[in-house]
């Protein structure tokens, strides 16, 4: 489905990506995981075209992303979730959900939509009518999910979503991942944590210093030495 090779790139003078190699089939979850300044949200921005790449092949379904402006790669349904709570906080709930299905070809399905992710998150539907703003962090982690799916995503990329909660909410936005995973979204989740996210992968990559430097498995990498001493503190 997404195939990436030998990506490089770099912020001006500074090169953070080498010869990156990374591969989604369709129905997976696939995670990068690594510390901070590996390179992992570089990846993702380079995937939905937010920045262009020095050189490197990435293609999705065949086709060629370089070659395509960031709206385009979200019409073919690569939709990226950002990191941290990038939603609109002057917004109802309903609006923000709404805005996230002005890509073309998508409006036809906004109610469906709308009904899918308030049975994904019924805190969302509960809370429709409140300012974006004034949810807590993790229903605006939430509500920046539920609108990246408005868009009928067939890969949805996630930077970061268990950034900033509650121990017991992490549990519950791997689960969710999980089950929008099994409803058909094929996943391409970008995480420091590493245990959960190796967890529910069915393979993954770790990147260091912008370089993947080990793959394989979810729970393979979860039984693999470096893994375990590098990431898991044993
Ligand atoms: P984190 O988990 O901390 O988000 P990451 O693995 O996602 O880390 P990136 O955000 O991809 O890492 O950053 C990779 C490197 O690129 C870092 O050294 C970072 O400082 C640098 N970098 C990121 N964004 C920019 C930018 N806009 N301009 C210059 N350098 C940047």
């Amino acid at each position: 489905m997404l195939r990436i090779e030998k990506l490089n790139f770099s912020y001006g003078d500074l090169k953070v990506l080498w010869d990156v190699d990374l591969e989604v089939k369709e129905g997976e979850i696939v995670t990068v995981v690594g510390a901070n300044g590996a390179g992992k949200s570089t990846t993702l921005k380079n995937i939905s075209r937010l920045v262009k790449p020095d050189s490197g092949a990435l293609t999705f379904d065949g086709q060629d992303l370089s070659r395509l402006p960031s709206h385009r790669v979200v019409e073919l349904g690569v939709v990226q979730v950002p990191e941290g709570r990038r939603i609109f906080p002057e917004m109802t709930v309903m609006e923000n959900l709404r805005m996230g299905s002005y890509v073309k070809g998508t409006r036809k399905d906004r109610e469906r939509n709308v009904e899918w992710v308030f049975d994904l998150f019924p805190r969302l539907q509960e809370r429709q009518k409140q300012l974006g703003g004034t949810m807590s962090g993790g229903e605006q982690q939430m509500l920046a999910i539920a609108r990246g799916l408005m868009a009928n995503p067939k890969l949805l990329l996630l930077d970061e979503p268990s950034l900033g909660l509650s121990p017991l909410l992490v549990k519950n936005i791997f689960d969710i991942i999980t089950g929008i995973n099994r409803q058909g979204v094929t996943i391409l989740l970008v995480e420091q944590n590493v245990y959960q996210s190796l967890r529910i992968a069915h393979r993954a990559y770790v990147m260091e210093t912008g370089r993947v430097v080990l793959t394989g498995g979810g729970q393979e990498l979860l039984d693999n030495e470096h893994v375990k001493k590098a990431f898991l503190g044993m």
